[in-house]
């Protein structure tokens, strides 16, 4: 079995539904569709030994990250250092539960089953008897899961929070903050290796094979796979390879974005008119809302982290609530732009939407750190759950919306497609 090249005739792109022939791949090559220009394939060098030695040197970090301490704080004489662990059993022991268990998902859990997942799969590649359907299981769960890693966000929270407190106490940074650091970079590092359209060739074959033009999958009554890329039959119910449920073009997909869109401008009152952070000083607790922590920030000079928390968390999230419904209203009412920029646009809102979560882990890492009674405390404020729920909401929103239909009301008045093709 070769690991360097792929083998696929077919596939069709998750964004545009353009069949694409995919050329053999040699290892460093990349295959984009060549409707959309969307990447379809990465064709890594030596991809089954580079994850698993990426992966398990990931693993390895993120032991040492949780074995030691992790930042170490003091103000006026006083001082405490905490791990990982405690950033997690200060917002259990608070009564912050679902603070908690998300910073445990995000940080922990889901990397996890990630790595874990990833590792499995590899071996069983070498171990042929090895249980198809926990192949299938495994693949699966990595496509699900990838979008709510947010190991990276969380290292950019720690930073923040440092600044925050600059004026207040000294912050250090202790031996497995650099651990995380290298746990951040590798599972970043296996997250590009992961090619979904090789893993399901490798765990189910090729994809079934027709004869088709470069058109979209639907004018040729076939349907794409949205989880693996397999170009099926029209009237497939459940994809022949891996399983999932197919549908030429997502049902329901506007009433949900829209519905999602909604819930998330509801949240985002109470997001930003409640406290998000408690802080106790000396025995006098001041709330602040997150515009309020914006602005204490630029009156103490530090204006990047006050640009970079008013961008994460008021820009940001309705931003994607206009993109997104200006998107929605496009695949009803297309106007005049290009579809290939309303596609840019799409991926643009997909992919700044988890950095957002910032100021909710800014909160989380000051709240372990800073336990001093009275005389220095911080507690999260009511605002935070809302706020979790206005990323939430917008992410699913983003992922329920059908890029498909944007290129559907393009098929009649486009002309001549973009050329793209193999780097
Ligand atoms: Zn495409
Ligand atoms: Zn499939």
């Amino acid at each position: 079995m070769s690991h360097a090249v792929f083998h696929e005739n077919i596939t069709t792109c998750e964004e545009c539904d353009f069949i694409n022939e995919i050329p053999p791949l040699k290892s460093g090559e990349r295959f984009r569709c060549q409707h959309c220009g969307h990447v379809l394939v990465s064709a890594h060098k030596h991809v089954g030994a580079r994850i698993m030695g990426v992966s398990l040197s990931s693993l390895l970090m993120l032991a040492l990250a949780m074995s030691f301490p992790f930042l170490g704080f003091s103000s006026n004489g006083i001082g405490r250092s905490v791990t990982l662990f405690n950033t997690l059993s200060v917002l259990l022991s608070q009564g912050y539960l679902v603070l908690g268990a998300l910073i445990s998902l995000a940080l922990f859990v889901f990397p996890l089953i990630y790595l874990l997942s990833v590792l499995f799969l590899i071996w069983s590649f070498n171990h042929p008897n090895t249980l198809n359907f926990a192949q299938r299981y495994c693949l699966r769960w990595i496509t699900v899961i990838q979008p709510w890693l947010m190991v990276d966000v969380f290292l950019v929270g720690v930073l923040v929070a440092l600044v925050k407190m600059n004026s207040l106490a000294d912050i250090s940074f202790e031996l497995s903050f650099w651990a995380f650091c290298g746990y951040v970079l590798l599972l970043l590092k296996t997250v590009t290796l992961v090619d979904k359209r090789w893993f399901w060739n490798q765990v189910a074959g090729k994809s079934p094979e027709h004869s088709v033009i470069a058109a979209t999958a639907k004018k040729q009554g076939l349907i794409g796979c949205l989880f693996c890329g397999a170009t099926l039959s029209g009237d497939a119910k459940h994809c022949d390879r891996c399983g999932h449920s197919v549908y030429s073009r997502r049902p329901k997909s506007i009433g949900s974005t829209v519905a999602l869109l909604i819930a998330s401008l509801v949240m985002y009152v109470p997001a930003n008119v409640f406290p998000i952070m408690q802080t106790t000083f000396l025995g006098s607790t001041e709330p602040s809302t997150i515009m309020g922590g914006v602005l204490l920030l630029w009156s103490l000079g530090s204006y990047p982290v006050a640009l970079i928390i008013l961008l994460a968390s008021v820009v940001i999230p309705l931003a994607k609530v206009l993109a997104l419904s200006w998107l929605c209203w496009q695949s009803y009412f297309p106007g005049r732009k290009q579809t290939a920029q309303k596609i840019k646009l799409y991926r643009i809102t997909e992919l700044v939407g988890r950095w957002s979560m910032i100021d909710v882990f800014v909160v989380a890492i000051l709240t372990s750190l800073v336990q001093m009674g009275n005389f220095m405390s911080i507690l999260p404020g009511p605002a935070v759950l809302s706020f979790t729920s206005v990323i939430v909401l917008t992410m699913l929103a983003a992922m329920t919306f059908d890029p498909r239909l944007l290129w559907d009301k393009d098929e009649a008045r486009s002309s001549a497609p973009l050329k793209r093709g193999k780097e």
